[in-house]
C-alpha cells in the first residue's frame, strides 16, 4: 500500500476520503475524535502545498440532501483543529463543489457536503456507483484513502474512486491497519476480548474467528441477553436477537471444546423503561442476578459483581480488544459498567485496542485519558470485519 509520502502532491487537488461521521446532538458535535484522528493527514498535505478536498459521509441520509445530516458543523470544527479556514461546499458534486474546489489555492482546504446526499455513493448497482465516482474524480488529481471507519463499505468514494485516480493510504489508515495486523499476528497473552453494544447481529460474526485466537471472551451490553436467553434464562424485554440463538449456542459449545473462557454477566441493572437520554432524568432501576430478570423489565447495564468479575479477567491481560459499551452509557445511571471496563484497561499493562464509534466516544465522554489506551480505533465495523478475516473493499482498492 502506498503512503502519502509516495505521492507528489504540491499544487495538486488531493481528494481525502475521511470518516467524519461524528455523533451530533442537533448541530453540536458531542465527540470530535474522528475529526482529530484525520487532521494530521490533512495538515501534512497542506504543508506540502496540496489543494485538499475532504469528503465524508455523516449518518444515514437516504441518498438525498437532509439538513440534519449536514457536514457544516464538521467544517467549522475541522477549521478550529487545523487552525486554518476550511471552505465548505454546500453540495458534493454540484456547482458549489466545483466552484469551491476551483477557488482553492495551494495549501488550502475544502470540505464537501455529505457524500450520502447522493444515491450513487451507497448504490448496490456498480454502474450507478461508478458514475458517481467519476463525478467525484473530476474534482481531484489524486486520492488519499483515510476514512478507516468506512473501509468495509463497497461505496463509490471508498471503493470505486481510488480506481480512477493515483492513490495512497493516509496516515490514519496506515496506523489502524498496523494495529489490527498486530492483533491477528503476534499477541501478548492472555488475549482478552470484550464485546458489547447494540449491533448484536453485526458483531456475533467476529466471535467465530476470535474463538481461534482469544484466550477469554467477556460479553456485555445488549449482546449479553441473546447469550443468557440461549442458556435458558428469562431476559424480559431486553435487547434480543432470537434468530441468533443457535449460532450463540454453537459458540458456547466450541469455546468449551477449545478451552476459550467465555464469561457472561452474573448480575445486571434492570428497569421497566428505557431511560430518557435527552433529559437524563434519574432512572428507576434495580440490580438482579442475570438469571432472574423480571419478564416485564430490560437489562440496561452490567451489575456491580459483573464489573468486578470483568475487571479481574482483564487485570492480567497481555492484549485486549474491546468493542461495544457494557450498557446504555449515554445515561449516567447505566454508564458504570462501561466505565468499569475502561478503568480496568487503563489500570492494566495490556496492549489495549478500543474499537467502535460509540465505545471510543464513551471512553472520552466518561472522562478517560485516551493516551492510557494502546489504540482507540475510529472504526467499529471495519475493525471487526478485519478481525473476522474479511477482505475490506476500501483497503483492497488502495492496494491495487
Ligand atoms: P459501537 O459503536 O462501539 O460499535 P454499538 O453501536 O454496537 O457500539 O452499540 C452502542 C450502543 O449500545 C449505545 O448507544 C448503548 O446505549 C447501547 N447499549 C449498550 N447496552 C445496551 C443494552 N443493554 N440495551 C440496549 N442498548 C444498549
Ligand atoms: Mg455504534
Amino acid at each position: 500500500m502506498k503512503t502519502i509520502e509516495d505521492l507528489d502532491v504540491a499544487g495538486k487537488r488531493v481528494f481525502v476520503r475521511a470518516d467524519l461521521n461524528v455523533p451530533l446532538d442537533g448541530s453540536t458535535i458531542t465527540d470530535d475524535g474522528r475529526i482529530r484522528a484525520v487532521a494530521p493527514t490533512i495538515a501534512k498535505l497542506v504543508e506540502r502545498g496540496a489543494r485538499v478536498v475532504v469528503a465524508s459521509h455523516l449518518g444515514r441520509p437516504k441518498g438525498a440532501p437532509d439538513p440534519q445530516f449536514s457536514l457544516a458543523p464538521v467544517a467549522a470544527r475541522l477549521g478550529e483543529i487545523l487552525g486554518r479556514p476550511v471552505a465548505f461546499a454546500t453540495d458534493t458534486v454540484g456547482e458549489s463543489a466545483a466552484a469551491t474546489v476551483a477557488a482553492l489555492g495551494d495549501g488550502e482546504v475544502a470540505l464537501l457536503e455529505n457524500l450520502r446526499f447522493n444515491a450513487g455513493e451507497t448504490s448496490k448497482d456498480d454502474a450507478e456507483r461508478k458514475a458517481f465516482a467519476e463525478q467525484l474524480a473530476a474534482l481531484a488529481d489524486l486520492y488519499v484513502g483515510d476514512g478507516f471507519g468506512a473501509v468495509h463499505r463497497k461505496h463509490a468514494s471508498v471503493f470505486d474512486l481510488p480506481a480512477l485516480l493515483p492513490h495512497a493510504a493516509g496516515d490514519l489508515i496506515a496506523t489502524e491497519v498496523g494495529v489490527l495486523k498486530k492483533l491477528t499476528e503476534d499477541v501478548a497473552r492472555p488475549y482478552v476480548v470484550v464485546l458489547g453494544g447494540a449491533k448484536v447481529s453485526d458483531k456475533l460474526g467476529v466471535i467465530d474467528n476470535l474463538l481461534k485466537k482469544a484466550d477469554r471472551i467477556l460479553i456485555g451490553g445488549g449482546m449479553a441477553y441473546t447469550f443468557l436467553k440461549a442458556q435458558g434464562h428469562e431476559v424480559g424485554i431486553s435487547l434480543l436477537q432470537a434468530d441468533q440463538i443457535p449460532t450463540v449456542l454453537d459458540y458456547l459449545k466450541r469455546a468449551e471444546e477449545t478451552g476459550v473462557e467465555f464469561v457472561l454477566p452474573v448480575d445486571v441493572l434492570v428497569s421497566s423503561e428505557f431511560p430518557d437520554l435527552k433529559t437524563k432524568a434519574p432512572a428507576t432501576f434495580s440490580t438482579v442476578d442475570a438469571d432472574k430478570i423480571p419478564a416485564d423489565e430490560e437489562g440496561l447495564d452490567i451489575g456491580p459483581r459483573t464489573r468486578e468479575l470483568y475487571a479481574s479477567k482483564l487485570a492480567d491481560a497481555g492484549t485486549v480488544f474491546w468493542n461495544g459499551p457494557m450498557g446504555v452509557f449515554e445515561h449516567p445511571d447505566y454508564a458504570g459498567g462501561t466505565a468499569a471496563v475502561a478503568r480496568a484497561l487503563v489500570d492494566s499493562d495490556a496492549f489495549s485496542v478500543v474499537g467502535g464509534g460509540d465505545s471510543a466516544a464513551a471512553v472520552r465522554i466518561l472522562g478517560f485519558d485516551e493516551t492510557k489506551f494502546g489504540h482507540i480505533s475510529t472504526g467499529g465495523g471495519a475493525s471487526l470485519e478485519y478481525l473476522e478475516g474479511k477482505q475490506l473493499p476500501g483497503l483492497t482498492a488502495l492496494e491495487g
